[in-house]
């Protein structure tokens, strides 16, 4: 479903350039849960920007990034808009704070299907309502405002607002890193559940191996813009070869 050829960003300032990214290759299997781990700073959100064309012009990229065998970095700005949220959709870093303060819920998911699908009315209202119930929320958290909401719910409905298209790939960046323990499990068991029940293909960023090891089938661990590691969540939980993977999986020893 995604495949990523000899990857490489570099973002260049007006005094240092930075490799965020260096040579990666990897391949995301339609239907899987896979996760991308490293630490702070080692190039897990560049590549997220990169897969969905939204790198700053700052960065100098080169290799491929094939969706559905067509070259992502070769896409004109309208074939991009047509791919992201339809095909490929974020649940963002900051998804606590993504959403505007003076619209309810249910208008940030309107608006999405709005403008991406030209859906709106009695379909809209219908679509809202199926999407709430997938992640696991209430109909009345519709005309509910943030603020109002739990971390948890705000992130749900994160997670219903990248689902509005149904796409085939949600990218989430660590969406779970401003809430508490019970309540990340509950977001990442969401994940899970929702890859079984669509078989939408889930990228998860995230800094805790160990955790993210736990939801997932295939692993990738990134190493100062590098793929130190790749595989399955088991064998490289089980069988670290890479130090850097050793130290992430001890960390949480
Ligand atoms: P991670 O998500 O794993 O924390 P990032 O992809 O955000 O890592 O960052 C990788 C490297 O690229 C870091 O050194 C970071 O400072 C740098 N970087 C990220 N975004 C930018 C940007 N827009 N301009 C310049 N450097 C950046
Ligand atoms: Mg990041």
């Amino acid at each position: 479903m995604l495949e990523i050829k000899n990857l490489a960003v570099t973002y260049s300032g007006q005094v240092v350039q930075t490799e965020a990214v260096r040579s990666v290759s990897c391949r995301i299997k339609p239907g899987s849960f896979t996760s991308l781990v490293g630490e702070s700073g080692s190039g897990k959100s560049t590549m997220i920007a990169a897969i969905l064309g939204l790198l700053p012009k700052s960065a100098q990229v080169s290799g491929q990034i094939l969706f559905e065998g067509r070259d992502i970095l070769k896409l004109n700005n309208n074939e991009m808009r047509d791919l992201r949220w339809k095909k490929i959709s974020l649940v963002p870093q900051s998804a606590q704070n993504s959403f505007t303060p003076v619209l309810t819920i249910g208008r940030h998911i309107s608006e999405v299907l709005s403008v991406h699908m030209k859906m709106s009315g009695l379909a809209a209202d219908i679509r809202i309502d199926q999407l709430l119930e997938q992640v696991g929320l209430a109909e009345s958290i519709k005309k509910r405002y943030p603020h109002e909401l739990s971390g948890g719910q705000k992130q749900r409905a994160s997670i219903a607002t990248a689902l509005a298209c149904s796409p085939r790939l949600l990218l989430a960046d660590e969406p779970t890193t401003a809430l508490d323990v019970i309540t990340q499990t509950g977001i990442l068991a969401l994940l899970a559940e929702l890859r079984e029940s669509t078989g939408l293909s889930v990228l998860l960023v995230s800094h805790d191996l160990p955790m993210a090891a736990s939801v997932s089938d295939e692993l990738m661990v990134m190493y100062q813009g590098q793929l130190a590691e790749q595989g399955a969540s088991l064998d490289i939980i089980t069988n670290p070869k890479h130090a850097h993977t050793c130290a992430l999986v001890d960390a949480a020893l």
